[in-house]
């Protein structure tokens, strides 16, 4: 599983690029929609507590589902509050192949299910959210704010749809 890891963070370096992706459109025969929250998974930069606490944005990597670190493995393959939307795609990459399957496949044939799990990165944001209930920013919140407008002006001017 750790070497699984491993390939998932470093196959970047073996070409999943923007250049990458028109190709894949190509033969999809299908729009890619690079989201913020499909890059965060596949590009591994984003809004994932294990990245955000590599450059110290947040104090812990910890998920707030209570169940280990936030990192991409986690979210993918065992993160309690996506296990629906895991199972659904699962049975998707099931019907054709063995679960887990490499980024570069998983996007390749399976984009459509795997774009949708990726949407659902947004319940990880609600649960911290709702678990606030006072009402006022925790500080760990008030930097990680402030981090994504900062990367968000930063990244407009690469804003794109395939
Ligand atoms: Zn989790």
């Amino acid at each position: 599983m750790e070497n699984w890891q491993r390939k998932w963070e470093t196959t970047n370096k073996g070409g999943i690029t923007t250049e990458y992706f028109p190709e894949v459109r190509e033969r999809l025969h299908t729009k890619i929609n690079l989201t913020q929250n499909f890059t965060t998974m596949v590009m591994g930069r984003g809004n994932i507590k294990s990245y955000l606490h590599r450059f110290k944005i947040i104090d812990t990597s910890n998920c707030p589902c209570g169940n280990g670190h936030q990192t991409m493995e986690h979210i993918l393959l065992e993160c309690a509050t996506l296990q629906e939307d895991r199972e659904r795609l699962i049975a998707e990459v099931a019907k054709t192949g063995d679960w887990p399957i490499s980024k570069d496949m998983l996007i390749k044939k399976h984009y459509k299910a795997f774009a949708k799990f990726t949407k659902k990165l947004m319940k990880l944001r609600k649960l911290i959210h709702k678990k606030n209930i006072s009402g006022r920013a925790t500080r760990e919140e008030t930097s990680e704010r402030a981090f994504f407008s900062y990367m968000k002006r930063r990244n407009n001017h690469c804003k794109y749809q395939l």
